[in-house]
């Protein structure tokens, strides 16, 4: 069994787990309580906030936990919206964030808010003199991704960062994906806010952070309990809270030699897919991109088709494009950046981590022309079929028809970069 889908989640980290199953046995408590099991569960939640702080160089009573990176992306939101509400209705994000970010501000939008949707070009990037265009006196919040799930691309985050803090805007981050993969600072990035999600660096799912600047107004989404000075009601998921501290303290010391090595590994299956198979592209390769994902357009195929035959194989990855009542429809990000709808269908993510090893790249090296070959070959009977030329002989005619059209490449310009 190959996994590929770090993007998605990731394995837990054995050294994170042996540092929270103690929570769930012998050292219980509750953090409010007062006596020795209480005093003890507090320690050592505050040691985690310590560690989560130190990862990504925020102050630790910044640092507010909370069960993922979808509630830390509500929590900013609607967080701000609210407190700012006094003070305008405008909030700036783009087209290619996550759904935790994109139906929160469509939310908002149905709430009265108004929400400029900044466009990205053909490599994933935002437009930052659009940027700083669309602002008004009424914007209160901008809203841009650090990494983005599907394609890795990296956003200028330093850069959108100082045009907020020049404009005396609040500007959150949505760094679920980059945490673990690239350094986060969070005082030099000028961010007001920034999610990230423990299930994407080793720890398990249902933990993680919003960090919120000393300064910054934002109303709790949840209301209840004094937890977490009054920010994040609840009482806290202790085990869950340990488990990302530690998941931070690995990420810090392996970031520099782990990322260099999964840069390699991406750049070895990149090279090797466009070395044995024509028409097929590489999505976001233009710019700055985590060094562990890659998103690739394989012309005349069906994601899901491939995605199937590949687990079929044992090999996990995931496809941008889902499936919805029936009918395929093709990922907002790849959509955003022009990808032609056609070759979107054919788009998978290929995103690697910790346990994956040169030897698990080759084996999908081995595996992955043949099944896209099959598959193109397949599809290619399937639509002469269709148009009734091959008089039932999947035989000659085919495969000469069959050059005839791949001599002119589905791109027709055999963009393969
Ligand atoms: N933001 C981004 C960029 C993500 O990739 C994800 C998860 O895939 C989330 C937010 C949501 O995080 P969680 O799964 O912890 O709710």
């Amino acid at each position: 069994m190959i996994y590929m889908d770090y993007n998605a989640t990731t394995p837990v980290h054995p050294e994170v787990l042996e540092a929270f199953l103690p929570f769930y046995r012998e050292s219980f408590g509750n953090p409010s309580s007062i006596h020795w099991a209480g005093r003890r569960v507090k320690a050592a939640l505050e040691d985690a906030r310590e560690k989560v702080a130190r990862f990504l160089g925020c102050k630790p009573v910044e640092v507010i936990f909370t069960a993922g990176g979808t509630e830390a992306d509500n929590m900013a939101i609607k967080g701000v919206a609210s407190a700012e509400r006094g003070k305008g209705d405008h909030i700036i994000t783009t087209r290619v964030e996550h759904p935790a970010v994109l139906n929160t501000c469509l939310y908002l939008e149905k709430e009265g808010y108004s929400v400029t949707w900044l466009e990205v070009d053909s490599a994933g990037q935002p437009d930052l003199a659009r940027l700083e265009a669309c602002i008004t006196d009424r914007t209160i919040l901008i809203s841009a991704m650090y990494a983005n799930n599907e394609t890795g691309t990296i956003f200028p985050v330093g850069e959108i960062g100082a045009i907020a803090a020049r404009r005396r805007i609040p500007f959150h981050c949505d760094a679920v994906q980059a945490a673990g993969k690239v350094p986060i600072d969070f005082r030099e990035m000028k961010v007001s806010l920034l999610a990230v999600s423990g299930h994407k660096l080793g720890a398990p799912q249902g933990i993680g952070a919003l960090v919120v600047r000393q300064g910054i107004k934002a109303h709790p989404l949840i209301h209840g309990g004094a937890q977490e000075r009054n920010r994040r009601a609840g009482t806290e998921n202790v085990a869950g809270i340990v488990a990302l501290g530690k998941a931070c303290e690995l990420a810090q010391a392996s970031l520099g030699t782990e990322s260099g090595r999964l840069a390699g590994l991406r750049d070895r299956l990149e090279n090797g897919i466009l070395a044995q198979l024509p028409d097929v592209r590489i999505n976001g390769d233009g710019g700055k991109r985590l060094p562990n994902t890659t998103n690739i357009s394989f012309a005349g195929v069906e994601a899901d088709s491939l995605l199937a035959n590949l687990d079929l194989a044992g090999i996990a990855v995931s496809s941008g494009a889902a499936c919805a009542s029936g009918v395929l429809r093709t990922s907002h990000v790849l959509a955003a950046m022009g990808v032609e709808p056609g070759l979107a269908k054919g788009s998978i993510r290929f995103s690697l981590g910790r346990e994956n090893s040169a030897a698990d790249v080759e084996s999908l090296l081995a595996l992955l022309p043949g099944i896209v070959e099959r598959l193109r070959n397949a599809d290619y009977e399937f639509r002469l079929e269709d148009k009734g030329l091959n008089n039932g002989r999947p035989g000659e005619k085919n495969k000469g028809s069959r050059r005839h059209e791949r001599r002119g490449g589905f791109f027709g310009d055999r963009r393969s970069s």
